[in-house]
């Protein structure tokens, strides 16, 4: 180093760092003051035939759900004194699982007022938990409401009987249809319903009818999307022995375009991949958290919190999931620390669901513009014709809506790029599971 150049670092106090700046508009300056919870409770009454999520099952696991419970407020509690979630109110609040209304009615009010006497609420919060049509009732549903619940989702995901028996779901068609009458009667009128298609043995013909059944019950929402069949699962056993004929790769696309036509013709609108919404209702924000880069803390197993650019996961194993959180409070088993670069890929992976992604909003987050990070990957979507151009607006083609999944690769980021907590090497997460 010259003298010179020595003599400048002595003269020379770092007030700030970086010391090229930029023009920034005040949105831009402070991120979301506002943040989601997510609530997992992880109990069946049985297990469904393409399900592999954890969760235990049975008739009556009432004592297993209030021990459940107490560790579930204990972490909740502890939760809610960590310095970047005190103080700031929640706009979404989601509780799913599992099967949230199998609680008692005396559970659900015990877990919904620990909820909300441990949090803040926006006014406009949207409230969710998920329903089956089974254990729905009007006790639970006015429980609900009266803790600021406003939203429903219903997993109904057919309404065919036949269909109902072969996947392992346990109600009716006309149940489901009596669910969604109960919820709208005690004034809950934003209902999703669940719907899957590309079930066994169905038609094009199966999917319109039971698009337009769904439709006839008036939800703000459906979540559309294909029947996924996972390892070890029923239905997956009966694939393995040639028992089950899954409708093939075209009239997959063409029970997926009917039933848009349907949607479009009935006003609503496909923003997300799956889900289509009323044009009238607000899309769901609790889909927008997650895709848009909001930030949310998880409690219960598995449930993810994303905060302060850190994707954590709690400890999959219910057993362990107790006695971790009743002993610190925590659960956290696994995580990742994502550089700024990794946030943008995520912004990117994640944000090309949403329609539009707004090139504007990635610009103002990180100060730089999409096409200077993203250039040739969005070069690459363009003239595949997987994504196209509105002015500061992406769209996804109907094309890229089918391969969104490989979209997101696209952006995925080389493993060694990533700091990581609690991962193994092949960058699963190391988690006990207790089957
Ligand atoms: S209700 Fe959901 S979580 Fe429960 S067994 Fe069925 S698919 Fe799995």
């Amino acid at each position: 180093m010259t003298e010179t150049e020595l003599e400048e670092i002595e003269r020379d106090y770092v007030r700030w760092y970086p010391a090229r700046i930029a023009a920034m508009d005040p949105a831009g300056a402070w991120s979301r003051p506002t943040m989601g919870l997510y609530a997992h409770i992880p109990f069946c009454a049985h297990r469904c035939h393409f399900c592999k999520y954890k969760v235990k099952v049975g008739d009556d696991l009432h004592d297993e759900m209030d021990e459940f419970l107490d560790a579930m407020e204990n972490e909740i509690r502890t939760v809610r004194q960590r310095g970047q979630v005190a103080g700031r109110p929640l706009d979404v609040v989601f509780i799913g699982g599992g099967t949230p209304s199998l609680l008692a009615p005396r559970q659900l009010r015990r877990l919904l007022d620990r909820i909300t006497s441990s949090f803040e609420f926006t006014d406009d919060c949207e409230f969710s938990m998920e329903w089956s049509p089974a254990s729905l009732s009007g006790e639970k549903l006015k429980l609900f409401r009266e803790a600021g619940g406003n939203r429903l989702s219903i997993g109904v995901q057919s309404f065919n009987d036949d269909v109902l028996k072969e996947i392992g779901r346990d109600h009716t068609a006309a149940e489901a249809r009596e669910a969604l009458r109960l919820a709208h009667e005690a004034g809950l009128d934003n209902i999703n319903l669940d719907l899957i298609y590309r079930l066994p043995g169905q038609s094009v013909a199966d999917v319109r009818r039971s698009v337009r059944d769904a439709l006839a019950c008036d939800p703000a929402h459906v979540s559309f999307y294909p029947l996924w069949i996972r390892e070890n699962t029923v239905l997956w056993s009966r694939l393995q022995k040639g028992e089950l004929e899954l409708p093939g790769e075209d009239i997959e696309r063409e029970m997926f375009d009917a039933a848009c036509e349907i949607f479009e013709e009935n006003g609503y609108e496909h923003y997300n991949v799956f889900d289509f919404v009323r044009r009238s209702t607000p899309r769901c924000r609790y889909t927008e958290l997650q895709w848009e880069d909001g930030e949310w803390v998880g409690v219960g197993p598995s449930a993810v919190t994303y905060m302060d650019g850190r994707h954590t996961i709690n400890t999959y194993s219910i057993g362990d999931y107790v006695k971790r959180a009743n002993a610190d409070g925590a659960a956290t088993a696994a995580g990742s620390v994502l550089s700024v670069h990794a946030r943008m890929r995520r912004t990117m992976m994640f944000g090309l669901r949403m329609d539009p992604f707004d090139t504007e909003r990635f610009r103002r987050q990180y100060g730089v513009g999409v096409d200077a990070v993203f250039g040739p990957e969005l070069v690459r979507l363009v003239e595949g014709g997987l994504i196209r151009r509105e002015g500061t607006l992406l769209r996804l083609t109907a094309e890229g809506v089918r391969k969104v999944n490989n979209i997101g690769k696209l952006f995925y980021e080389a493993p060694d790029d990533r700091q990581t907590l609690g991962l193994s090497r092949r960058g699963l997460p190391i988690l006990e599971v207790d089957r």
